[in-house]
């Protein structure tokens, strides 16, 4: 078969987008493949009759988040800020309370009127947590000594020896199951230097959520996807790539492509299930199988206004609440609508996902009622994404790694095999799990196939 391509792209997510776009700018001839019968991946919103838009997936960007950033300068994407003016609400063992500060349960401004013993727990805690974390040099975790004792345990253990309060412990398993690199998964089954790791390099104390997009994330995509107009083939999925010395050649439920390199940008479970000939490398073929998804599904309702604010309430609301453990005020101020996105995380999800369509919603709203008022009983919308149902996701936000994944096979993570390279946020160094770790491994691979392509590498 002649080659056609330069580059293949598998997968038209963030990242896969983006390294075709990069390579497509370049003069190379790209194609670009994808499973679903939409471009987006992760990143996909939809907009409401009320002239409001939702974001299904991804929503938020911070002020660090340089290359994700760039990306909607570029294309003229204006942002506002995330509203967190007024009282935050913090639900905890059944009480509610209303404070100043606490930006994402994070320890910042004036502390939740918990008992004094209570916060100074979970702080005394923090303040070891961030130390420990402080011990890893940037990039992804190297096996060594440190990284192994660490990379033992699961963040539940630590939970347990650096706690001693009902608050403390909830404190930091709160945080597992709502920050983004994180999955989100349970305490149990992660490990405690996937977390730690996270927390360099992809700190909340950068404030990730600091910013919200007009017209929302989901508008991206097609952006990207315009510039390389029919090289994007939808509702296809790859079902095998066979390398040569001299190219390779990838196959979909549709036909059959040939091309010089591949790009697989998608969580590393999803690229382990499309069969390679030659087969990949043990290391990665064994990480392809222990690098799970978190499980969450985002729940998007939406007022004719936002009425917590008529009450001084900024929206942002935490808590052990039976289903809702975070949700946020993602109303856009140019409509006048008001929006939460409420999130349903770790083992909550399985529950909540086997209740009925309309017990589901009783449940988020039961939820928003205790935090906000009975007035978010009666949503103008109420629309559910359900990430682990997606078979071409096969959960949300991200993969995270369980004990000993980083430290036994955490160097094939990223590593290219022979012709085929490796993008979507998984695979990044920093902000992984985030918009802006998507965008930098699609630009690296993209830059590292150029690299290639011009030093007259051609036999793989
Ligand atoms: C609920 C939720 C909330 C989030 N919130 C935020 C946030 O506020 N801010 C933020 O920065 N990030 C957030 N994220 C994370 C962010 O959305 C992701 O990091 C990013 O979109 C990942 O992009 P990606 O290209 O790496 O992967 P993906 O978007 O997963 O793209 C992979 C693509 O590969 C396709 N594919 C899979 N298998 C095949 C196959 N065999 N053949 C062809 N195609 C295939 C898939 O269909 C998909 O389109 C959130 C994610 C979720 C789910």
């Amino acid at each position: 078969m002649p080659t056609a391509y330069d580059c293949i792209v598998v997968g038209a997510g963030l990242a896969g987008l983006v390294a075709a776009r990069d390579l497509h700018r370049k003069g190379y001839r790209v194609l670009v493949l994808e499973a679903q019968d939409r471009l987006g991946g992760r990143m996909v919103g939809q907009a409401l009759p009320s002239g409001q838009w939702i974001d299904f997936g991804g929503q938020w960007i911070g002020p660090t988040q340089d290359r994700f950033r760039a990306l909607l300068d570029e294309y003229g994407v204006r942002r506002f800020p995330f509203h967190t003016e007024g009282k935050k609400v913090l639900v905890f063992e059944g009480k509610r309370y209303e404070f100043d500060g606490f930006f994402e349960g994070f320890p910042e401004g004036e502390p939740p009127p918990v008992s004094p013993e209570e916060w100074q727990d979970a702080m005394t805690a923090w303040e070891r947590f961030d130390a420990l974390a402080k011990t890893l040099p940037p990039g992804h975790p190297r096996r060594n000594d440190h990284t192994q004792a660490l990379d033992r345990q699961t963040f539940s253990q630590w939970i347990e020896a650096n706690t001693t309060t009902a608050f403390g412990h909830w404190y930091f398993a709160y945080m597992v199951r709502t920050v983004g690199f994180l999955g989100p998964a349970e305490p149990g089954q992660v490990s405690l230097l996937h977390v730690l790791w996270g927390h360099v390099c992809a700190s909340q104390a950068e404030y990730p959520e600091a910013e919200l997009i007009h017209g929302g994330a989901g508008q991206i995509p097609a952006k990207l996807a315009a510039e390389l107009g029919q090289k994007v083939r939808l509702g296809e999925p790859v079902l095998r790539i066979v390398q040569s010395g001299d190219g390779l050649e990838v196959e979909t439920t549709q036909g059959r492509f040939a091309g010089q390199y591949a790009v697989v940008a998608m969580p590393p479970h999803l690229a382990g299930r499309i069969s390679y000939d030659p087969p990949l490398p043990p290391l990665r073929a064994q990480l392809t199988q222990r690098m799970p998804m978190g499980c969450c599904a985002k729940v998007l309702v939406s007022y004719d206004r936002p009425f917590w604010r008529d009450r001084g309430l900024a929206g942002l609301a935490i808590g052990n609440c039976p289903w809702i453990e975070l949700c946020a005020d993602s109303s856009d101020p140019a409509t006048g609508v008001g929006v939460i996105a409420a999130f349903i995380v770790g083992d909550r999800y399985g529950a909540w996902r086997a209740l009925p369509e309309e017990g589901r919603r009783a449940a988020v709203l039961a939820d928003l009622a205790s935090y906000f008022g009975t007035e978010a009983l009666a949503p103008v919308s109420y629309d559910e994404a359900d990430w682990p149902s997606n078979p071409w996701i096969g959960g949300g936000y991200a993969a995270f790694m369980p004990p000993g994944v980083w430290t036994s096979y955490g160097e094939a993570l990223a590593a290219p095999v022979g012709r085929i390279y490796w993008a979507g946020t998984e695979m990044a160094e920093r902000w992984p799990g985030f918009f802006d770790g998507a965008v930098r491994t699609g630009e690296a691979a993209a830059a590292a196939i150029h690299t290639r392509i011009t030093a007259g590498d051609s036999d793989g």
